[in-house]
């Protein structure tokens, strides 16, 4: 530091490893807030990339009103707080000039903006300019000081993921300090490849993320980072199937008429569609290759039995069976389910979940929740995974598995299910080795959910469907909007929604539901309701998928503006599971709208299948940043869409692994894709 005489240019010294705090002031709640983002170092920041843009690049005078927000470039008058006398709250009020108008700018309960900013100074100001009596208004605006190199104004704004105690500006400054930092980001891909493939440098495209000139330059810049997520998971995927071609499975032979028989005990005839499927999985069980099989079917198809079947095939043989739930009230659903189905045959069935860890020596059939059972070492020994209601299709639990087999041991077959379906061109460009069965069919007498949307506060019809049905003794469920982790909890949303419904259904019983509840009391609430002691169960999205009350004839949803398609389509599908007609009402009070085109497709959709293709055509039109609600966990930035850039990425992966199969060329790759690689013995 010699001759800069104790003063330093943060700027300078932004170097990856630097830890966040020493790029400049940030208070220790700011600090613990990062942590909480995962953000300690610079290097950290420049991987926290925007998923959307604020376009503020239009920079106009003061001499018309704007509807949209724009900069403007103006100098401060005058400023001044004021405490309101009507609502007591500290108004900060300025006037502003440029060289064509003036306007009146005010700034609710931001007293220290007058200490900021002072008469005289020149700033950058961004909001919608209003028009009223006294001429411009512009309310709570956007400020920064005029410069040649503005952050938060006369550009595309970043909108960085955020948490509770971190401001958006906050994180957008310390991202434009971090910013020098790229040109030392190393980049995996050798000229050559970043040519061939069309992508843009990393630092280049780091900058253009952060911060570009154009959407056209972000878009760019957001294709190399699409790309990059989807080549780390083909090669993942790549280096996985490498492996299991190498690996012989558990040979399960098919056990014919003990099978027929349990067909013929159920209390229903099976579908044609569950009949394929089950002789699907049958079949690929007694190969020597271990299945990797995706059973998509709509909600209420009865996916539930036809793994039953399989399971059941595999106890015939001695082998054991696993099935994973992704909630505990699911997984105690199953249990209660198939214990049902396998009474009388003499195999016994375990459950294990946090509150629940049954001794499992001699479990012919294993059901648990995701977490559970991928850790437990003593289930190694299962032929049969079912993953149920997994929307990454049991990829990575595939994965993890494997981990735990010595080299030339047999591998357990795999089966995925699930009502939220993928194209299959997409799947497969995913997934390669996946197989598909598609039960299409609904076990007869089935009737269609009648739809309705619920708008401008009319809730008097919805009450009184509700109040019928209640009085015929059926259930009725009600979701609970979605909220943001920093906003609220979920027992506060569920206790706000629960005195509603008191008032507006004075003479029912109402049991709560939410994940934060302890397991004994999820379960007293879900048995009351189950046996109809509680009329309404008020939830969160706990309930979203699998549970299975076929009582329940009514399904509301609160907020259902704020909820995905597939979730929508999820959470209706815990009505309509018995013969008797059912409603689902979407209420949305505030929805835009292009959300109530999104509730209107949604309704006019007829299965799982088309609310797919719904969904992709409304995502493929919309922001290209959408905020990620693909459902693909690991692909932040995945636009299903895509279907050529997976194919792209695929066929990348499979030439590195070709040429380079342990990545020893190749090493910044391999530190992402390490985890997996180790797991199937690539080291
Ligand atoms: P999902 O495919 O949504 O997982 P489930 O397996 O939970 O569906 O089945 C939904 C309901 O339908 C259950 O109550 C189940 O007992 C019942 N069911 C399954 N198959 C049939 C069938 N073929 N005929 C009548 N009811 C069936
Ligand atoms: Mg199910």
């Amino acid at each position: 530091m010699a001759g800069l005489g104790g003063w330093y240019n943060p700027r300078a010294m932004a170097a990856l490893d630097l830890q966040i705090s020493a790029l400049g002031r940030i208070g220790a709640r700011c600090a613990k807030s990062l942590a909480r983002l995962d953000l300690r170092t610079v290097g950290d920041l420049l991987w926290h990339l925007p998923f959307r843009y604020e376009d503020l690049s239009h920079v106009v005078t003061l001499d018309r009103p704007s509807a949209v927000p724009v900069t403007v470039k103006v100098r401060i008058d005058l400023i001044r707080n004021r405490r309101s006398a009507r609502s007591h709250m500290t108004l900060t009020e300025a006037t502003v000039s440029d060289e064509r108008g003036s306007a009146k700018v005010v700034w609710f309960r931001q007293p220290f903006i007058a200490k900021i900013l002072q008469p005289g100074d020149r700033v950058f100001l961004t909001g919608k300019l209003e028009n009223r009596a006294w001429g411009l208004e512009m309310v709570n605006p956007g400020y920064e000081r005029e410069s040649k190199d503005p952050v938060h104004a006369a550009r595309l704004v970043p909108i960085y993921p955020s948490t509770a105690g971190v401001t958006p500006k906050q994180l957008r400054a310390l991202l434009h300090l971090s910013l020098p930092a790229v040109s030392t980001v190393p980049d995996p891909y050798d000229e050559s490849f970043l040519k061939t493939h069309h992508l843009l440098a990393l630092p280049t495209a780091l900058h253009a993320i952060h911060f570009p000139d154009s959407y056209a330059a972000a878009k760019e810049a957001d294709r190399r980072f699409r790309f990059d997520e989807l080549l780390t998971f083909q090669l993942k995927g790549a280096l996985t199937r490498r492996a299991l071609a190498e690996r012989p499975a558990v040979v399960v032979p098919y056990a014919g008429e003990a099978i027929k028989d349990f067909v013929k005990r159920l209390p229903f005839q099976l579908t044609d569609d569950q009949k394929k499927a089950a002789w699907a999985i049958i079949e690929d069980m007694g190969e020597g290759a271990p299945m990797h099989r995706l059973i998509e079917g709509d909600v209420g198809s009865g996916k539930t039995v036809v793994a039953a079947i399989a399971m059941y095939n595999a106890a015939l043989g001695g082998f054991r069976s696993l099935i994973m739930a992704p909630t505990e009230i699911l997984a105690e659903q199953h249990y209660a389910t198939i214990s049902k189905l396998f009474k009388g045959t003499g195999f016994k069935v375990a459950l294990r979940t946090a509150s629940h860890k049954t001794k499992l020596d001699k479990a012919d059939v294993v059901v648990g929740t995701h977490a559970l059972l991928t850790a437990d070492p003593s289930l190694a020994d299962a032929a049969l995974i079912v993953v149920d209601e997994q929307h990454r299709f049991g990829v990575s639990q595939r994965r993890d598995l494997l981990a735990r087999f010595g080299k030339g041991e047999a591998v357990p077959h795999f089966l995925s299910m699930t009502a939220t379906p993928i194209p299959r061109s997409l799947a497969l460009a995913l997934y390669g080795d996946l197989k598909f069965t598609a039960i299409r069919q609904m076990p007869v007498g089935r009737r269609p959910v009648t739809t309705e949307l619920v708008i401008d506060g009319d809730r008097a019809n919805m009450i009184a469907a509700a109040r019928a049905e209640l009085a015929k003794g059926h259930g009725v469920f009600v979701i609970c909007p979605l909220i943001e982790a920093s906003e609220t909890t979920e027992s506060k949303s569920v206790e706000a929604e629960s005195e509603r419904l008191k008032t507006e259904f004075p003479d029912t019983e109402i049991v709560a539901l939410h994940g934060k509840m302890k397991s004994e009391a999820k379960r007293r609430a879900m048995e009351k309701f189950q046996d109809g002691s509680a009329g309404i169960l008020v939830s969160t999205t706990v309930v979203e998928v699998g549970v299975d009350v076929p009582r329940a004839t009514v399904m509301i949803i609160e907020g259902s503006e704020r909820f995905g398609l597939a979730q929508l389509h999820q959470l209706r599908g815990r009505v309509g599971r018995s013969e008797r007609p059912s409603r689902c009402f979407l209420v949305a009070e505030d929805a835009s709208p292009s959300a109530l085109e999104r509730l209107e497709a949604f309704i006019k959709a007829k299965d799982c299948f088309e609310i797919a293709e719904a969904d992709l055509k409304l995502r493929g039109q919309g922001d290209i940043f959408g905020e990620d609600q693909s459902g693909f966990g690991e692909l932040k930035r995945f636009n299903p869409s895509d279907v050529e850039l997976i194919e792209e990425t695929r066929q990348a992966a499979e030439e590195i692994i070709e040429k380079d199969p342990d990545l020893t060329d190749h090493q910044q790759l391999k530190a992402k894709v390490r985890p997996e690689a180790e797991k199937v013995h690539l080291e």
